[in-house]
């Protein structure tokens, strides 16, 4: 659709079209909710995976997994897809599903208020007002990112870009570069900028663990088997889930049962590194899984080169010319990567959400902590939806899965609404509390609130409003169907519903009973 030509009202209004967005607009065109828009920032769908294009970016989660469930791509090529292959892979889905006439591009959400009157949100956007029953924020968690608070980093004359908004057109052939940040995004583009550049600063703050990535491509006869025979790769999807789902009670109960993958660590340190100077300063010092545990048979290599000197000493300031670390050295180079994340704990879009009683939901994330009741919905913010919301990322599994409950859940809300009449939706302050204390209390005993270490996954007050704590079943299970008895309800007509549970209403999570199986599940699994 044409941004020129928005629609003065939609029933769904849904932001970004990314993987989530793409999976809300199929969701609920599926389910015959055809008067919905997406409108996304960027010239196309694809998220994170349109932006990130940094030489080495590929994904840490087997594509097999890292997929749609209902859209088996039999063209992976390796077993870990890079980031042209995954772009190429959304675009196709887009295209396929029919629903692209639905989406509009170049189209920044500036605003959104709640109309307590007519229960409507009303949206500004760049390209003009519209208004909608439903808001869904598809705008992922990785989406912005985040410069470092340094002294001096404006003052800098060469060049600067930061790691999702590559500069293809600044040629790195023999320049002195300075990379900061060792996170996900830098071990990936080390190795690969390392051989052309003349020199490479690596600015590391934290190391982190690195175990060896069992890539490889697929050979001819998977790939036929793939196309041919659906059921063989379904069988290695559910491999990898599996496989991957037994990771979880390392993090959240039992961190010992990380030791086979700590034993891999140092050993893929070893065997890339032979200084044994620069082997010490690579050696994390907190437990393993306290960040994400990240992947790669070349970064120890790449560190080991001549060209390359990774640095620890802390920066203190960047001038006109280079970096100063604590030493009081100054290196001078003539670019400067920022490799250093993206706002996680503060979700920017909530700086444009404003609900009841005209409060920003940024201001009441501030006030009570980033929350939502099962990562999807927000008391106070009636009618909205979150896709990747507060506490449903993962450190060990496919986001994908994750997206695909929330897309689900969220259809059978809308839905839900439309059948019985109800105008708002948000969920009971109590049952969003007992939600949240549950979460955090679980929260306690995992790696990553006891790893000692500091993390992107945590706030300001060390709480992890980031991580889902339990495994991705129990979360698909808990949001197998819209709970109606867990919101408040307005009815058309101004009456608040009283909704009665239906039989699919047994996995919410208030029910302790359910509670309790999916701990028992959690345990076995
Ligand atoms: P990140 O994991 O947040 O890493 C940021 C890095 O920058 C960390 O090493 C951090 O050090 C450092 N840093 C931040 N501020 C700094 C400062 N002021 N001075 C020095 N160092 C500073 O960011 P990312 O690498 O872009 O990855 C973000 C997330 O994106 C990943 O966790 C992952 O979920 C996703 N991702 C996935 C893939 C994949 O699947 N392969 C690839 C890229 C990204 P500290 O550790 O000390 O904070």
């Amino acid at each position: 659709m044409d941004s020129t030509n928005l629609p003065e009202h939609v029933r769904v209004l849904v932001v970004g079209a990314g993987f989530g967005g793409l999976a809300m607009a199929i969701k609920l065109d599926e389910a015959g909710e055809r008067d919905f828009l997406v409108i996304e920032r960027g010239p196309d769908v694809g998220g994170t995976w349109r932006d990130n294009t940094y030489p080495g970016a590929a994904c840490d989660v087997p594509s097999q997994l890292y997929s749609y469930s209902f859209a088996p791509n039999p063209k992976w090529s390796r077993s870990f897809s890079p980031q042209p292959e995954i772009q190429a892979y959304i675009q196709e889905v887009a295209e396929r599903s029919g629903t692209l006439d639905r989406f509009v591009f170049e189209t920044n959400m500036d605003e959104a208020v709640w109309d307590e009157e007519s229960h409507h949100w009303r949206v500004r956007t760049s390209a003009g007002e519209i208004t909608a029953e439903v808001l869904v924020s598809a705008a992922g968690a990785l989406s912005d990112p985040k410069a470092p608070d340094i002294e001096g980093f404006d003052s800098f004359e060469g060049e600067v870009f930061h790691s999702a908004r590559w500069n293809h057109d600044h040629d790195l052939a023999g320049k002195r570069v300075a990379i900061i940040g060792t996170g996900a995004s830098s071990i990936q583009i080390v190795p690969e900028i390392a051989p052309v550049v003349g020199h490479l600063d690596v600015y590391q703050r934290t190391a982190p663990w690195v175990i060896p990535r069992n890539d490889r491509d697929y050979t001819r006869l998977e790939k036929l088997a793939f196309k041919h025979v659906p059921k063989i790769q379904s069988v290695y999807r559910r491999a990898i889930y599996w496989g991957r789902e037994m990771y979880v009670p390392a993090f959240t109960r039992q961190p010992k049962l990380a030791l086979p993958a700590k034993k891999m660590a140092l050993a893929n340190i070893r065997k890339g590194i032979s200084d044994p100077e620069l082997r010490a300063k690579v050696t994390p010092d907190y437990q393993i899984g306290c960040k994400r545990i990240l992947i790669s048979n070349t970064w120890y290599p790449a560190l080991d080169r001549d060209n390359v000197e990774l640095v620890t000493g802390g920066i203190t300031k960047v001038t006109p010319s280079g970096i100063v670390t604590k030493d009081g050295t100054e290196r001078d180079v003539d670019v400067i990567i920022v490799a250093t994340g993206f706002h996680t704990t503060d979700l920017p879009i909530a700086g444009q959400i404003t609900g009841r009683g005209g409060v920003r939901l940024a201001d009441h994330f501030a006030e009570h902590g980033m929350q939502a009741y099962k990562g999807t919905t927000v008391n106070g913010y009636p009618n909205l939806f979150f896709v990747v919301g507060p506490n449903t990322g993962l450190g060990h599994s496919s986001m994908v899965f994750m997206i695909e409950s929330q897309a689900d859940y969220i259809t059978d809300a809308v839905s839900h609404l439309k059948t019985h009449g109800v105008v708002s939706a948000e969920p009971k302050p109590e049952i969003q509390k007992a939600f949240t204390d549950d979460l955090q209390k679980r929260m306690q005993r995992t790696v990553w609130s006891a790893g000692g270490c500091a993390s992107w996954y945590l706030d300001d007050h060390g709480r992890n409003v980031t991580l889902w704590p339990r495994a991705t079943f129990t979360f698909r299970r808990l949001l197998s169907s819209f709970d109606a008895e867990s919101y408040e309800l307005v009815a058309n007509d101004d009456v608040r519903v009283q909704s009665v549970p239906r039989a699919t209403d047994i996995t919410s999570n208030d029910n302790p009973a359910n509670v309790a199986d999916h701990d028992k599940e959690e345990a076995t699994a």
